[in-house]
C-alpha cells in the first residue's frame, strides 16, 4: 500500500531538541539509522513529509539540517501542537491511518524487521 509518511523530526530522527533551544537545531545528531529508514520509503515509491512542531521561524534552519544529512522529503509541515508527557496524539480522519511511537526514535531496518 503507498503510503504518505508523516515523520516527527525532534526525537523521531534527530536529537530532541525543545523550541526553547533553537541554536542547538544546526548542530544536532541524526538518530543512526533513521536515515536509511526514509530512504528506503522513498525508494520504494511512499512520500516523506516531515510534521514537527517547530515552528515558521525554524523552517530555514531545519530544512538546512534535513538537506545536509541527505533526508529526502516533499516539504515540512510546522507548528504541530506540543503536548506534554500523559497527553497524546489521536488522529481522526476519513480515509485510512496508521501511527506509530517510536519512543527511541526511527531506528532503522534493524529496529523494524525484529
Ligand atoms: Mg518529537
Amino acid at each position: 500500500m503507498k503510503t504518505v509518511w508523516l515523520i516527527d523530526i525532534d526525537g523521531t530522527v534527530s536529537d530532541d531538541i525543545p523550541n526553547e533551544t533553537p541554536e542547538l537545531f544546526a548542530t544536532a545528531k541524526p538518530i543512526p539509522g533513521s536515515l536509511e529508514y526514509v530512504q528506503n520509503l522513498v525508494d520504494k515509491g511512499d512520500r516523506v513529509v516531515f510534521f514537527t512542531a517547530r515552528t515558521d521561524e525554524h523552517a530555514s534552519v531545519t530544512e538546512s539540517w534535513l538537506i545536509k544529512h541527505g533526508y529526502p522529503f516533499e516539504y515540512v509541515v510546522y507548528n504541530k501542537p506540543r503536548i506534554e508527557d500523559g497527553w497524546v496524539y489521536h488522529w481522526v480522519d476519513n480515509r485510512d491511518v496508521k501511527a506509530t511511537h517510536v519512543p527511541a526514535g526511527l531506528l532503522g531496518p534493524e529496529f523494524w524487521n525484529k
